[in-house]
């Protein structure tokens, strides 16, 4: 335990962030770190309370109120060790997580809960600093061969396991950089790349081989991957949402993740032709969720003139719901730094038009104000409200409406089965297809969903692959010590 009176004594700091006017300029990342002895007081501040909910509140089952602990001790390379045993890449959960871990947390019951994910983001990044973290090469090869099909987290995490335990491990990418939707769906201001390559550059020396501009099922076949002795399908949940809309074809109605990946490219120096930009434009934002907070950060460093934000759904309440009681995931309002940056957020509001001129080019959004009616037995019903029509001028409406589900290319060609959401089908904990030497994880098996559950289910699926391959695995489950651990 860090101290046993630190959560009295001491109170939740949170990493602060640079003045939006400054922020707004560039596309870097923007927080500041707390300083060694506050973060070391932050890490006292868990009560090692007997029952750490937060243990599965986590999706990895990271060891937390241990690396706390070590944290407060001044262990720093001791909870690097300890938070990579569960957790390939706490860079980019330490950055990203939404954190469920601190809304079971136990302190979080009286008091504000432990700053866990910071502790994660400045163990790991410590132990870089340091030069604790160095390549692993396996000591031996079984000379089983492993194709992982998508290099975002899920893949990543798939492919570092599977090496680990021996295997030959090649990931291929159709992208030309590797990372998935780390690299060109979230902005740089969330996670800069280079924090990306410095691990990729860890898997390499490691033994694992990419393949970039690789599409399975377009320019490299199926069949091809038959020579492998197991296949990991990472593939992610890529078809987008539309809206049904009259006008949904103006000159003006984008995709959030062409216009987020356009501009990370462009930031990349890469060349993109024609790129959509927010500058000096009335942007409204459909949708309200991760990605649609991303595309209002764009637009403002962009320099749009103005950012609206539509939702659908009611706005959440200010706390907790009473519907979603502690150690719960909670419906609950959130506002991002992006949503700080400036933007007006309107809740219960559905598109009816997208209004163009005779050239085509979108002018404007006509709306209704909408109510969502709830009938016993039945599923909630949209009803709009009479007299609330609104014309909103925009000349680009961002469409962050989520993910409909994987791509279908290689289940169709390879005759894999999916299940009734459109996700490729494999029991959670198997992994396995309806191919036996098929695995699959991530947003393709789930659906869209976060990073840190696309690691812990890469790392899972590795274990099953391994079992599927020898017989028997020493790589580590979220409920299960594995010897394979390596850091
Ligand atoms: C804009 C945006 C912001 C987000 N922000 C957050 C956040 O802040 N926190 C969080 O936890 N989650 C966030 N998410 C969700 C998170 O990024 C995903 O849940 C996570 O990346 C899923 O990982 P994955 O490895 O399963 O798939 P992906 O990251 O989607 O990676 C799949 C990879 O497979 C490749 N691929 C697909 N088909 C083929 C093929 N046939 N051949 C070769 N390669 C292929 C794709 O190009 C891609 O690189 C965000 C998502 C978006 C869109
Ligand atoms: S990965 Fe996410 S849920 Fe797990 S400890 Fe880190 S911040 Fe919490």
């Amino acid at each position: 335990m860090g101290k046993v009176t630190g959560f009295k004594e001491f109170e939740r700091q949170d990493e602060s962030n640079a003045p939006v006017k400054d922020r707004v300029k560039n596309y870097k990342e923007f927080t500041i770190p707390l300083s060694e002895a506050e973060i070391t007081k932050q890490g006292s501040r868990c009560m090692d309370c007997g029952i750490p909910f937060c243990h599965s509140g986590c999706p990895l089952g990271n060891l937390i109120p241990d690396f706390n602990h070590m944290v407060h001790q001044g262990e720093w390379q001791k909870a690097s060790w300890l938070l990579h045993s569960t957790n390939n890449f706490p860079e980019f959960t330490g950055r990203l997580c939404p954190a469920p871990c601190e809304k079971s947390c136990v302190l979080g019951i009286i008091e504000p809960p432990v700053s866990i994910e910071n502790i994660e983001k400045q163990i790991v990044e410590r132990a870089f600093q340091e030069g604790w973290i160095k390549p692993h090469p396996p000591k031996t090869r079984t000379g089983k061969t492993v194709a992982v099909v998508g290099s975002g987290p899920a893949g990543l995490a798939a492919a570092q396991q599977l090496n680990r335990a021996g295997h030959t491990v090649t990931v291929f990418e159709r992208d030309d950089e590797v990372g998935g939707l780390l690299r060109y769906g979230i902005p740089n201001f969330k996670l800069e790349k280079h924090i990306i390559d410095r691990r990729i550059d860890i898997l390499k020396a490691e033994g694992i081989t990419f393949k970039v501009n690789v599409n399975v099922g377009i320019n490299y076949s199926t069949e091809e991957l038959k020579k492998f002795d197991a296949v990991v399908l990472c593939g992610g949940a890529t078809e987008r949402r539309s809206l049904p809309t009259p006008g949904i074809d103006a000159d003006g109605v984008v995709q959030a993740m062409d216009f987020l990946t356009q501009q990370t490219k462009v930031l990349y120096g890469k060349e993109v032709k024609d790129q959509v930009l927010a500058t000096d434009k009335h942007v409204i934002v459909i949708g309200g969720g991760d990605t649609g907070s991303d595309c209002i950060g764009t637009s403002n460093r962009q320099g749009a003139k103005s950012v609206t934000n539509f939702e659908i759904m009611p706005k959440p309440p200010g706390h907790r719901s009473p519907t979603t009681p502690w150690p719960f995931w909670p419906l609950q309002l959130k506002t991002s730094s992006s949503h700080e940056e400036g933007v007006e957020r309107n809740w219960l509001i559905n598109t009816k038009e997208f209004v163009k001129d005779e050239n085509g080019k979108l002018t404007a959004l006509k709306t209704v104000n909408v109510e969502w009616k709830m009938v016993p037995g039945q599923r909630p019903q949209l009803v709009e409200v009479e007299g609330t029509e609104k014309t909103w001028p925009c000349d680009l409406a961002l469409l962050a409406l989520g993910f409909t589900g994987p791509e279908s290319t290689i289940a169709d060609q390879l005759g894999i089965v999916k299940d009734e959401r459109s996700n490729y089908k494999a029991e959670h904990g198997k992994f396995q297809t309806n191919i036996p030497n098929i695995f699959t994880a991530g947003d393709m098996r789930r659906g869209q969903s976060l990073i840190v559950w696309a690691i812990s289910e890469g790392r899972e699926a590795a274990r099953q692959v391994d079992i599927f391959l020898m017989g028997k695995s020493d790589l580590p489950s979220k409920d299960i010590a594995g010897d394979l651990v390596a850091l």
